[in-house]
This record gives structure tokens, sequence and C-alpha cells, in this order.
């Protein structure tokens, strides 16, 4: 069975309700369907207006609601069929006219229903009315499922059942109603009775919608939300769904499907069990009135971190220029009211804020540290590399000063664009307090993110309460994608990564004694550039133990230094001495490098320093970590690589490893990857 129930506007006229037989039929052909519909649109208030009027006064009111009535039925039916049904009409409408006050209100979803009834037969549908005032018992769930069921099994042959929506019985009998848009809920009642395949919501919008798109306009529709969701927002004025529906389909696990009457290809929103990702998402925004002002709660799934997000809250409608005049929070919202002069101003705000995120066009950009990294994105930036993208970046400023972190925080708007292209060891200190203040962070800054994992998990903590971005896709292997696939990774087993450009460059430049020597090859890398101020640095593996750091980090494994098996490739010797020194000592051990070499050689393998995590149970983090050098024969791509070019391999369970190699090198790649990541 597949209950389907259709609102007021989706019957309001002859060509409404035939959209809505195309429904109904085209589900019909599958399966049976019952058909729950409220009165055509404007009829329950003026039911109401003719409850509240002395019976000789009603006479005019009941005279036009039942005109529009027969004004369907003529566009519908042709013959005897139309003079029955307009006879039938005129009997409600009479009945209508004596009908106790309390009562009246009860005939829109009759008139509605019969038509569809007698339509449905009329086609030639096996059709089947039923009176949800003897079905419904407004307060007691069990007897009402208990009246559907055998309604229905009396009639095994309905094809297509119709039932009012909104009316039923109280437990002493007498007719009452669901409440004002209580026909989601008679839908919800029956499917639940039925064991319904599937509940359809039918209405004139599609699907429950992030905020009201009346008030704003970039609103969208909500794929999917939890049964919890759906009910605060309808509880706190979302119109789309009467709240008290979602209970009963919660019961027997029943999804609601909330579609567009006018737009039936759009698949709209379903709400159903939620999936328990541990993560805050932000689901819509709604508006209600609360004593002559307006309260807009803004409603989340999953754990709500509710000073952060009022403070959220607070900052966006500041920059709007609201003051709010109260707030508060519950488990699953938080919220805020304002005057209603400004809703649309504050709802735009709180919008844009919590759900236009990736909507966002333009972006003002401060680049901390001029080097050669800082200079290329600049120039890059300025060449206009952003505007096939169809998004503006703008570079505000860009400085080496010490301080620059500092003066961002306390100058830069929020939704900013923080570029951290130094090589600072503490302007991590800085990233939380900077996120924290909505403002995002892209970082080719490795020895920000390789801290201690408390304080990597912190900064990633704050950048999600505070809804921005926080990208370092070129801490490893430059602009290669090689970030993001570690972290698509659910099920890995290794990865091996040569990540280590200056290691890499004289690692793969040399060949014992057909080239320079290993000191001279390193002094050169050094001179230009490519290396730390003091090589050894790279040569210790300080340089790929923070790259591993980062690339475990992101494929979910909470590494830490004290983890890392590392084998540099010289002794202690070289590193306790001068720079001096030290390449002189690197000097006198050339017969050795080259020997070395030439083994290599005869035995077909290559030397490549490889920073590496292997499953392995026995690891506190469930991997074991090591830096040091590994061999590869001719077949292995690792052996392939030359110059400053990166290679990772990524093996996850059940699949062939990835393999990603490139360029890993150059401030021009690192520019296009720190845009990549501004623009993604
Ligand atoms: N016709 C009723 C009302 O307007 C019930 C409904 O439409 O859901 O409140
Ligand atoms: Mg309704």
């Amino acid at each position: 069975m597949r209950v389907l129930k259709f609102g007021g506007s989706s019957v309001a006229n002859a060509t409404a309700m035939s959209r809505a037989m195309d429904i109904v039929e085209g589900e019909a052909s599958s399966d049976r369907v019952l058909v729950v519909s409220s009165a055509i649109s404007g009829c329950t208030d003026a039911l109401i207006e003719i409850g509240k009027r002395p019976v000789h006064e009603r006479k005019e009111l009941v005279d036009a609601l039942r005109d529009k009535h027969i004004r369907i039925i003529r566009r519908l039916f042709s013959g005897s069929s139309r003079e029955e049904a307009i006879a039938e009409c005129k009997a409600l409408s009479e009945m209508l006219l004596e009908a106790p006050s309390d009562e009246c209100v009860t005939f829109g979803e009759l008139f509605s229903t019969r038509i569809l009834y007698r339509k449905f037969a009329d086609e030639g549908y096996e059709a089947l009315w039923l009176d949800s005032r003897k079905l419904i018992v407004s307060d007691d769930l069990a007897a009402s499922y208990k009246a559907i069921r055998e309604a229905l099994a009396a009639h095994p042959d309905a094809r297509v059942i119709v039932a009012p929506g909104f009316i039923a019985s109280d437990s002493t009998g007498k007719v009452t109603t669901l409440g004002r848009g209580g026909s989601d809920y008679s839908a919800a009642i029956f499917a639940a009775a039925l064991d319904a395949g599937a509940l359809e919501i039918w209405t004139d919008v599609p699907g429950i919608m992030t905020t009201n798109p009346k008030v704003v306009p970039a609103a969208r529709t909500i794929g999917r939300m939890s049964y919890e969701a759906a009910f605060t927002m309808a509880e706190h004025g979302a119109k789309v769904l009467y709240a008290p529906t979602v209970v009963p389909a919660r019961e027997k696990g029943i999804a609601i499907n909330i579609r567009n009457t006018f737009d039936p290809s759009h698949p709209g929103t379903v709400i159903e069990s939620a999936s328990p990702s541990g993560v805050c998402r932000w689901m819509g925004l709604s508006s209600e009135a609360s004593q002559g002002n307006v309260r807009l709660n803004l409603v989340a799934e999953g754990p709500l971190d509710s000073q952060e997000s009022l403070k959220r809250v607070t900052e966006a409608l500041k920059e709007a220029g609201i003051a709010p005049l109260d707030s508060g929070h519950d488990d699953s919202l938080v919220w805020v009211t304002v005057r209603p002069e400004v809703e649309r101003q504050a709802s735009s705000a709180l919008h844009r804020e919590f759900f236009e995120e990736e909507k966002l066009r333009s972006f003002d950009v401060y680049v901390a540290g001029n080097g050669a990294v800082g200079k290329a994105l600049a120039s890059l930036i300025e060449s206009g590399a952003a505007v096939r993208s169809g998004k503006e970046v703008r570079i505000i400023e860009i400085s080496s000063d010490r301080n620059f972190a500092a003066k961002v925080l306390a100058n830069a708007h929020r939704r900013s664009v923080f570029v951290d292209c130094t090589n600072s060891e503490d302007i991590w200190k800085m990233y939380v307090p900077l996120l924290e203040a909505g403002i995002n962070i892209v970082s080719s800054n490795r020895r920000s993110l390789a801290v201690p994992y408390v304080e990597y998990a912190a900064m990633k903590q704050a950048a999600l309460r505070s809804g921005v971005f926080f990208r370092y896709s070129t801490t490893v292997g430059n602009a290669l994608p090689i970030l993001e696939s570690v972290a698509m990774e659910t099920s890995l087993n290794y990865f091996e990564a040569v990540v280590s450009c200056t290691m890499n460059n004289i690692i793969t430049g040399y060949d014992g004694a057909n080239t320079e020597s290993f000191a001279t090859l390193l002094h050169h890398a050094q001179m230009r550039g490519l290396t730390e101020n003091d090589p050894r640095t790279d040569l210790g593996g300080r340089d790929a133990l923070r790259k591993l750091l980062i690339l475990a980090r992101e494929a979910g494994v909470p590494l830490e230094e004290e983890d890392v098996t590392i084998t540099p490739l010289l002794g202690k010797e070289y590193f306790n001495c001068s720079l001096e020194d030290f390449y002189s000592k690197l000097e006198l051990a050339e017969p050795e490098f080259i020997r070395r070499e030439a083994e290599l050689d005869e035995i077909d393998k290559r030397q490549r320093f490889v920073a590496s995590i292997h499953k392995d149970p026995s690891a506190r983090t469930g991997y074991k970590a090591e830096i040091k050098m590994q061999l590869y024969g001719i077949s292995s791509p690792f052996y392939w690589i030359s110059g400053t070019q990166n290679i990772v391999e990524i093996s996850s369970e059940g699949t062939a490893p990835l393999v990603i190699k490139g360029a890993g090198e150059g401030a021009g790649q690192a520019a296009l990857g720190i845009l990549a990541d501004i623009l993604r």
C-alpha cells in the first residue's frame, strides 16, 4: 500500500485535481493507493468563518463555497456522473447550513474527497471512500489503527481508496479535527496502520527547504533529514509539515517523502532515521511568531555546540546591523528573536551564514609570507587565474611581518581567507582564534600542521564549528592531489610516500662515479633554495616526518612524532657538528657512496627515502610508521621517479593500490595548489 496525501493547493481547482490524479494513477499501476486529501485551499478558513455565524446568516458564504466545488465538478464530470456529483455537493451544503458551529470546519475534506472518489470511480478504478470520522480516534492511535485495518480488510478489491484528512472523532464519538494542517497527520496514521510501503506528502513546494523561499530566495530543498529534525522544524514554524505527522511514521519506520505536485519529477525531501554521523549538520532556519516579535530557529542534526553556534549567529546578525532581542538554545536548535521589521534581513544573514557557504563568490585574501610562494600566489591571482572559476579573489595584503596574523584577526571581516605561506614554527597558535573569528585558512606551512595531535584536532574542530574552511593540501606533495586521496580512504592497508623533494632530488640525481659528489649535489641544492637553511633538516628526515604526520592524520590515523621510527640517511656524527664540518665529512665519505651506488646498479635496484605507514595491530595507532631508505626494483613506479618528483602509493582493502606521481616542488605549483584550496 502507498499512502499519498494532497494538500489544499494540490486540489485547489479542477486543473490541480487532474494533476494530483495523474500522480495517483502513476503509482496505482503497481500498488494499491490510499489518497488522503485536504480541503481545497481557502475552504477551511471559510468554514471557520461560517461556524462563527448563526445559522440564518450562513447562506451567502455556504453558497459561494458550494459553487466553487460545483465549478470543479463541471470541469471534471459529464452526463449523469456530473448530475450525481452536483447533487451530493448540494446535499452537503444543505447539511452545512444547519450544522453545529464546531462541526462546520469538518465539511471541507468531505467536499473535496467525495469529488476525488467519484472521479476515480468514474474512470473505472475499483474505488473506495473511507469515512475518517469513523476510523480515526483523535487521541487513540491503537484504536485508529485497528479500525483502519478492519475497514480495508472488508474491501480487499479496492485499488484506489480515498479518505478525508483532518477529520476524526474523539473518544466519546464526537466529530472533531486533528488541528490546523492536520491532514498530514491523517495520512501518517493511515500509513502506520497499514504498514504502508510509502508515505508521500504532495504539496506546493519542493520539499522542506532550508528556509521559507518567499523570505530568502536562496533557500534550497533539504534532500534528507531525520524524523527528529523534521519534527523540530515543523514544531517551530516550518509550515510545510504538521509536526505530529512524524510520530506514527517514525514509530513504524516509514519514510516520509515530501513532494511538489507542480513539479513531480523533483525528488523533494525524504524524512527518515538519522544516520549517526557524530558531526553537527545544520538543517534549516524556521521562523515563528513570538510575543509580537519573530523568533528565528536554526535547527541542527547531531551534536550541537550551542555556545559557539550562538556566537556565530550573533556575529552574522551584527554584520547585518541587527541586534537580537533575545537568544537561547536547546538540544537541537539555537534561536534568536528579532523585531518583525528586520525579519527578512535577519533571515537572509543567517541563511547566508549557515547555508550558503558554498555560494561564496568573492574572497578577500590575506597572505602571510612574502617569499617565493607568496609572490607566486600574488602574481597568479593578478593574472586573473581565478576568473575561470567564476569567482573573484582579491589580495588585501601580503606581509612577512611576524605579527601579521594578529593584525588580520583584529581587522579582517568574517569569511576572509588567511593564507599561511610562511615557514613559521609558531604561527599555528593563531589558527584557532582566526578560525573561531570566522576566517578561513589555507596553509602551505607544514610546520603548522605537524603539531601535537590534540592541537591539530582543535584546529579542525574550530573550523567545523565556525563553518569556515581550513585547507592545506599543498603541505604534502605540493599541488598533487595526495591529501584528498588519503582522506577518502576508509580501509587503509598502507601508504608509502616519497614526498621530500630535497632528498629525492639528491638521491635520484646522484649516480656514484658518473656524477658530481654527493656533497657537491647537496650543496647545489642548498644554494638553489631547495633545502631547508640547514640541509641536514631534510637528511635527518624532519621534513618527511612532518609530511608523514599530516598524511597519516588525514587518513584518520592520529599519529604523533613518537610513533615514527626514523632511520636517517647519515649517522649521528654528521648532525652534531657545524655545517662546514658536515660538508667536509660528507666529501670524505664519497668513496663509500660510490661503492654503495655500484652495488645497487649490480642488483638493479634504486634507493628512495620513504615515509610510510603499514597496518600493524600491535602499534599504538594500529599502524607502524617509518621513515627510512628503501630499495625498489624496476617494476616499481618508485624506481622511475627523478628530480623533485613526488610519488605516493596508497593501498586499501580490496582494491589495487592508487599511485600518484608528479611535480612535488616549485613555488608556482604551490601557488596553484593554494589557489585551488581557496576556490574549492
Ligand atoms: N484543511 C485543514 C487546514 O486547512 C487541514 C489541512 O489542510 O491539512 O488546516
Ligand atoms: Mg497542510
